[in-house]
């Protein structure tokens, strides 16, 4: 390979970031992306940047840890956030976005780029020139024993879920209502309320529904006897696991009522299944919180039973997937550079960051650092105080016991116990501003953009 270029491997989130990243900083990139030649399992089309879940970024305000980190990328031109704005759906406080508009811009962008180079191909092996690797919690089989091979760790196997999305109009809107919580106009969401006695008859449902048969070893992760390092995310925990905890363990979960009425009644339900729209048109929505391991033929009958679903037409089901990452703080320098070859860059949930922006934001650091290595220009480390310094700290730092894969939240940032003692409220505000200014002040001392 000739001077002042990259590979990157992946052309997922993190990935297609880092690419016109480097890109944008006179780097040639050669993207290699091995859909629609192989694929994933998870992902459906070949677009590049494909949303394979939910279709929200997160919380779009600075005082919620994805909020803060959203308002970073902004700051550093991230062009997957661009590209999310552009493709924004209502959806109270959250980034949501059409999933389709959203990867066709992104897709686009990456392939009128003057500098890069989008190959479809599988990358079986670690490139042993510069280059980035974010292949994803999907890797295929070759990559990861290559990485494997070469980290001299094992690859770790979690599991994850993703939603059922049905379409509206076979939603019935006599019996469901549209409102976010504690709005008192007509929301976002679209809200199917259940009496007790609907809410027990589901949960009784849901508990004893067929799930798909997970393959011995699996099995043996999920009962946690593999040594501790496979278990359900917990934030992603099937619909059907979490219910099993207790008869009120949705209630108090993902179909909490809290803040929404019934506006025939005027009443608080029991409990709320939520619906947020999943495509710009209005045409689909998904069922907020329910990822599952139930059979197909199940989640018809069992997701039938809310009120107002009676007749809904599934789009998509609920799957389980494999969720792929290497221990990081044995792997990675803060820089995302590997340990063992500074020539070679890591990032995104391969590296045990989570969540959409967690994800875009390690692809924005990968990228700007290869270039600067390529340059000759001393790598950037971004600030403790901002979320993607602390996210990056913690992914490169933590300890073999407590490293698990972890989204953007305050609980990363460095305080004193003056700061701490601060309200919540003020605590998180004041932290995001901390963040913001300390981000300012950096980009001023710094050549990022160049
Ligand atoms: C089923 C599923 C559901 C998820 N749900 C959510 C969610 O709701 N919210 C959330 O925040 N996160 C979710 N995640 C995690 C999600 O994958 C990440 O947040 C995000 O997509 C990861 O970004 P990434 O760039 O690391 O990987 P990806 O976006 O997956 O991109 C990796 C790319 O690399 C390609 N690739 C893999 N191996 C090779 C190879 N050898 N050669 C060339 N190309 C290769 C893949 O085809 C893919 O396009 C989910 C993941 C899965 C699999």
């Amino acid at each position: 390979m000739r001077e002042r270029e990259l590979i990157v491997v992946g052309g997922g989130l993190a990935g297609c970031e880092a690419a016109w990243q480097a890109a944008q900083r006179g780097i040639r990139v050669y993207l290699y992306e091995m859909r629609p030649l192989v694929n994933t399992g998870a992902h459906v089309t070949d677009r590049l940047a494909e949303l394979v879940c939910s279709n929200s970024l997160g919380a779009n305000q600075i005082d919620r840890g994805t909020g803060l980190l959203l308002s970073e990328l902004r700051t550093l031109v991230s062009l997957l956030i661009r590209c999310a704005d552009e493709s924004a759906l209502p959806a109270g406080r959250a980034l949501a976005v059409d999933r389709e508009v959203f990867a066709e811009k992104v897709t686009q962008t990456i392939l009128s780029h003057p500098k890069i180079t989008v190959i479809r191909e599988e990358i079986k092996k670690l490139p042993e020139t510069t280059a980035v690797v974010a292949s994803g919690p999907l890797t295929s089989e070759s990559l990861s024993a290559s990485i494997a091979n070469f980290l001299g760790l094992s690859n770790l196997f979690f599991y994850d879920a993703i939603s059922p999305i049905v379409e509206a109009d076979t939603i019935d809107m006599n019996v469901a209502f549209r409102a976010s919580r504690y709005d008192q106009e007509e929301g976002d969401y679209i809200n199917c309320p259940m009496n007790r006695e609907e809410y027990e008859n589901f949960v009784e449902e849901l508990v004893k529904a067929e799930r798909i048969p997970l393959r011995s070893f699996e099995e043996t992760i999920e009962s946690g006897v593999s040594g501790g390092k496979g278990k359900f995310f917990e934030a992603c925990l099937p619909i059907e696991v979490l219910a099993r905890r207790g008869k009120d363990a949705l209630a108090f979960g993902p179909l909490r009522p809290v803040g929404l009425k019934d506006p025939r009644s005027g009443k608080r339900p029991y409990a709320v299944v939520q619906l947020r729209q999943d495509n710009l048109a209005g045409t689909l929505y998904n069922l907020v919180g329910f990822q599952t391991n139930l059979t197909f033929t199940e989640q018809k009958r069992v997701f039938r039973m809310i009120p107002g679903l009676e007749r809904a037409e599934f789009v998509r089901f609920g799957q389980m997937h494999r969720n792929t990452y290497i221990f990081s703080p044995q792997a990675l320098k803060p820089t995302l550079q590997t340990i063992r070859r500074p020539d070679l860059f890591m990032a995104g949930q391969l590296i045990g960051v989570e969540g959409y922006a967690g994800n875009i934001a390690s692809g924005w650091l990968a990228g700007v650092n290869a270039a600067r290595y390529i340059r000759g220009k001393p790598l950037l480390q971004l600030p403790r105080e901002t979320m993607l310094g602390s996210l990056i700290y913690y992914v490169t730092h933590a300890s073999e016991k407590d490293f698990q894969p972890m989204k953007a939240n305050f609980g990363l940032l460095p305080y004193t116990e003056e700061e701490w003692l601060r309200n919540k409220k003020q605590r998180h505000f004041y932290f995001a501003q901390r963040s913001l200014d300390v981000l300012e002040q950096w980009l001023k001392e710094c050549d990022v953009f160049e």
